[in-house]
């Protein structure tokens, strides 16, 4: 049988443990009763299974019969401050809190990944480390498990490493996309706080009103995509959140808003980071303000290995054919801490369809939606590339 003849055999299993994770979806680093599900996925596997300390991840090595290398999966286990309406089954059984981005299916997916590869331990050529990793979505969890020592849990470093991610939309279901170089964005915050006075909306000249130099702010930001970024490395700038002032008569005296600035490679982000906050300040002293900008790094660019993006792409050719795998055009403007991972190992994140059968991959509600479903059928896919990625890897040295 082949890895995904096996995970087909298992399917229906990983589709049981997906929906539990997804029936009780939790925030952030504090997951626990993703852990113990996963704990008890992994529970009476030849592992060797060690936990986070400042966050609940779960770091899970398989020693192979054969010595070699040390490949790195990971899966995140995040969800979402969503309230689902999907009316699935399945649905979260928690207000507010949904896996609206897929990360149940990663975790049941890696987690029959160690299943299949613990069946084979005896002929692995070297190491396997499961990665399942809590705080994706903002909160740099994989940080935090970089210092926690996962990429040293093995006793050596990982030679390559591999994520993968569904997608509700875009991609049709099982489908896999990677891409040499940027496959994602690098999200940065940027914080404004423009400091005027306020007084009587009648006489503007005697307050030092901060909302038109705000607004001026948010223009800037815009021109200065267009005229101070090369267009072939382009940088989005978002302004998401704006607010001031209460009513229509005063004015506040103070202004605040929230940009997410994206970017593709290390010297745009270093440029934006240091332009931004001088652009504010110089605006806001032009009209004799003051602003404090803030711009706080957050996720860098996820950039993957040509040589690994290559092998991923030929190992989808080889596992599912050539008609399931596509070399993806451009990157994807969202952002991803796996990135954390692939700035310090070799490696290639990889994108898989699970969109749900009779809908328009065009059309679906995209990750992130309180309506986006993720098939089930994507799951014995996603669980034999990962499983198959990491044990072609190691016969390669
Ligand atoms: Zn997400
Ligand atoms: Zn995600």
């Amino acid at each position: 049988m082949t890895l995904l003849d096996e995970a087909a055999a298992i399917s229906g299993e990983i589709a049981e443990l997906r929906h539990a994770i997804h029936r009780e979806p939790e925030i952030g680093h504090d997951l626990p009763r993703t852990r113990d599900k996963v704990l008890a996925a992994l529970a009476g596997l030849p592992l060797e299974v060690s936990q986070g300390s400042q966050l609940t991840s779960v770091t899970a090595v398989l020693r192979g019969g054969r010595p070699g290398p040390v490949v790195l999966l990971r899966g995140d286990m995040d969800a979402l401050p969503v309230t689902e309406a999907t009316g699935l089954p399945y649905a979260s059984r928690f207000d507010g809190v949904m896996h609206a981005c897929g990360h149940d299916l990663h975790t049941a997916m890696l987690a029959g990944a160690a299943r299949l590869l613990s069946a084979r331990r005896a002929e692995l050529d070297g190491t396997v480390v499961f990665m399942f990793q809590p705080g994706e979505e903002g909160y740099a969890g994989a940080r935090y498990m970089i210092e926690e020592g996962v990429l040293e849990a093995a006793g050596e470093r990982p030679v390559a490493a591999y994520g993968l991610h569904v997608t509700s939309q875009r991609l049709p279901c099982g489908t896999f996309s990677t891409r040499p170089g940027a496959m994602l964005a690098a999200a940065d915050q940027i914080s404004v706080t423009v400091h005027g006075h306020g007084g009587h909306a009648s006489t503007p000249h005697r307050a030092a009103d901060p909302i038109p130099v705000a607004c001026e702010m948010v223009t800037a930001l815009q021109t200065l995509v267009t005229r101070k970024f090369d267009v072939f490395d382009p940088v989005v700038i978002t302004v998401g959140s704006f607010h001031a002032g209460t009513t229509d008569n005063v004015i506040p005296d103070q202004a605040t808003f929230l940009a997410t600035a994206r970017s593709f490679s290390a010297e745009s982000r270093a440029a934006l980071a240091e332009i931004v906050p001088r652009l504010i300040g110089d605006i806001a002293r032009g009209h004799g303000l003051t602003a404090e900008a803030v711009y706080s790094a957050e996720y860098p660019v996820t950039v993957n290995d040509a040589a690994e993006a290559a092998f991923a792409g030929e190992t989808v050719a080889d596992v599912f054919g050539a008609e399931r795998g596509e070399q993806a055009e451009f990157p994807l403007t969202g952002a991803e801490d796996f990135s954390f991972v692939l700035e310090q190992v070799p490696g290639a994140f990889v994108m898989l369809g699970a969109c749900p059968p009779g809908t328009d991959p065009l059309t679906a509600p995209t990750n992130h939606s309180a309506h986006a479903v993720f098939d089930d059928a994507a799951l014995a896919d996603g669980t034999a590339l990962y499983a198959e990625l990491a044990l072609r890897r190691l016969i390669r040295g």
